[in-house]
């Protein structure tokens, strides 16, 4: 049976996911911590976020990469921190639209006052630069519980992210997937459910 789209699921203790267009991860680490923001069109399911906490509650929202699905409902959380790689948010200070693929959600997220991943001081996070699907596409690891948010680097069944989009970097993928193998994961959390 095909699961309703807007059910939060409690994938580990203190980890939630809210698909939203894209997956939106909820981390009650130290300090509630969001990865990716989902899509704007699916605000409401965004919503259920305040099933699990309070949005304001929220201090830092990391971004795996700045495609207008992951990013969609950012200014959900008033009180965080905006964080991508250095490269993302390069590439979106010369080119937004090219960055974020849509019009309107590049506008709105001029807003949004982005800081190097490098800035984030939490030992329990760490961050991949996984380069391939965009410039600075990265992978976030928490080492004590064993699990990758993927981003849009890597899906279930081995099936990989678009490399073919218009800010893709094809020839890092392979790279990238090596990279990831020292990363023993239990549990894998991808940006979609493909
Ligand atoms: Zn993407």
């Amino acid at each position: 049976m095909k699961e309703k789209s807007y059910i939060v699921q409690n994938i580990d203790k203190g980890i939630w996911k809210i698909p939203a267009g894209s997956n939106i991860y909820l981390l009650r680490l130290d300090e509630p911590i969001v990865i990716d923001a989902g899509e704007r069109s699916k605000r409401k399911e965004a919503e259920f976020i305040e099933h699990i906490i309070d949005p304001r509650m929220v201090r830092k929202v990391i971004f795996t990469h700045l495609h207008y699905d992951h990013i969609g409902n950012f200014d959900l959380f008033p009180n965080a921190e905006f964080f991508a790689s250095e490269e993302e948010i390069e590439s979106f200070k010369k080119d937004p639209e090219g960055t974020v693929l849509n019009k309107e959600m590049a506008e709105k997220f001029q807003k949004a006052e982005l800081k190097p991943v490098s800035r984030i001081n939490n030992p329990k996070i760490e961050i991949i630069k996984t380069q391939g699907h965009t410039k600075g596409s990265i992978c976030i690891y928490l080492r004590e519980q064993q699990i990758l948010f993927s981003g849009d680097t890597i899906f279930k069944e081995k099936v990989l992210g678009r490399t073919d989009l218009p800010n893709s970097l094809p020839e890092e993928m392979p790279k990238s997937l090596m990279k990831l193998i020292n990363y023993p994961f239990k549990i894998l959390c991808p940006g979609h459910d493909y």
